[in-house]
């Protein structure tokens, strides 16, 4: 018997699958996940793989890992959680504008920074620089899809959350989801997944020069030595409004105008034109490339390689080194347990371990060590 919610569902994907451009991911999705599902009463699918990557584990402790300052350290910056939302917000809109699908763009966005280890990139470093000690490496992106696909739980029957497919996908950038019976080769990202790497890039550009500002790192007279300040700081003078928000906004205009000259120039009209070739097609004009570069360079200089920021940086890389060492040699019960589960070698699970903590709880078990 066909509940009559069911038949609403299927009713609101073909009306919102109307709403679509031509080359958007469908609302129903095409690939499927890798253990077939009952559809859902009332949720689309990547509703559902929005929600399970909003309940997981993996996503609370987002608010406990740096971004740029060691978390906690003051109430207002950045972490990566609210980094995520910011970034999943940004998405959705640019999708919305967009006609793509935005539950598919909001839902790779939640889970793209899930593989993040403590200490934000000073953290990433010193895993990466340990596990090449054992043969091996560690990268960020490759950590959040074994979270969303092995070491995080949805249901006893599986391991993994088992996500739709094209969310995997994004999570991968560039590659094929190695389980995926529908790909057996690699294909370009979709336009979903291209507009959250994008929208990682917005985000962040904006947050890290207000975050900066707040921390009195730079001031604003040094922020308008680059020409996208300036001109953010103009925009906002007769509105005063943030700085932030009119740096996004000079971003993501750009943004619709550029992606909408490269959808024209490669003559895409379907998914299947994107997969097969549209790489890059979300983008932003060269001259705000440059622009982006100009500023991202100060950043760096400014921001990134600021004594305060980089003391910190390097006690995190010593705390992180320190407890792959010391759990490699003596390991732990959370260790021992996964290296059972997931039948995964010493070193894997150290790095599944230490990867998944906060800056606090990194901090506090180096301590007890
Ligand atoms: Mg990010």
């Amino acid at each position: 018997m066909v509940l009559p919610l069911m038949q609403k569902l299927q009713d609101r994907i073909v009306a919102a699958n109307t709403l679509l451009a031509a080359y958007a991911v469908p609302i129903e999705g095409t690939l499927g996940r890798k253990h077939p599902e009952e559809p859902d009463e009332t949720r689309f699918p990547f509703q559902r793989d929005r929600d399970r990557i909003i309940h997981s584990l993996a996503f609370r402790r987002l608010k406990g890992k740096t971004q740029v300052f060691v978390a906690g350290e003051g109430d207002h910056y950045r972490t990566r959680l609210t980094h995520s939302m910011e970034v999943a917000q940004i998405s959705r809109d640019i999708a919305r504008t967009m006609g793509l699908n935005e539950d598919l763009a909001e839902s790779i966005a939640l889970a793209h920074d899930l593989g993040h280890p403590p200490f934000g990139h000073a953290g990433e470093e010193a895993l990466d620089a340990w596990m090449h000690e054992h043969g091996s490496h560690f990268e960020h992106n490759e950590q959040s899809l074994r979270i969303v696909t092995t070491l995080e739980t949805h249901s006893s029957l599986h391991t993994g959350l088992n996500l739709s497919f094209e969310i995997l996908e994004g999570l991968m950038k560039h590659r094929t989801p190695h389980d995926s019976p529908a790909l057996d080769h690699p294909r370009k990202p979709s336009l979903e997944a291209q507009v959250v790497n994008i929208a990682d890039e917005i985000a962040y550009t904006g947050h890290d020069c207000d975050d900066g500002l707040r921390a009195g790192l730079f001031d604003k007279s040094a922020l308008m030595n680059t020409p996208l300040a300036r001109e953010a700081y103009a925009c906002i003078v007769p509105r005063g409004t943030s700085f932030r928000g009119a740096l996004i906004h000079l971003m993501v205009s750009d943004l619709y105008t550029e992606t909408e000259r490269r959808l024209a120039l490669k003559n895409i009209r379907t998914l299947q034109d994107i997969y097969e070739r549209a790489e890059d097609c979300v983008a932003f004009s060269e001259s705000m490339a440059k622009k982006l570069v100009e500023l991202r360079t100060f950043l760096w200089n400014n921001m990134y390689l600021h004594p305060e920021v980089r003391k910190h940086s390097s006690q995190g890389q010593a705390i992180v080194t320190e407890l792959c060492q010391r759990l490699y040699a003596q390991p732990n019960d959370k260790v021992v347990t996964l290296m059972k589960v997931h039948s995964c070698s010493a070193e894997e699970a150290v790095k599944d371990y230490v990867a998944g903590m906060t800056d606090v709880f990194a901090t506090a078990n180096a301590r007890d060590l």
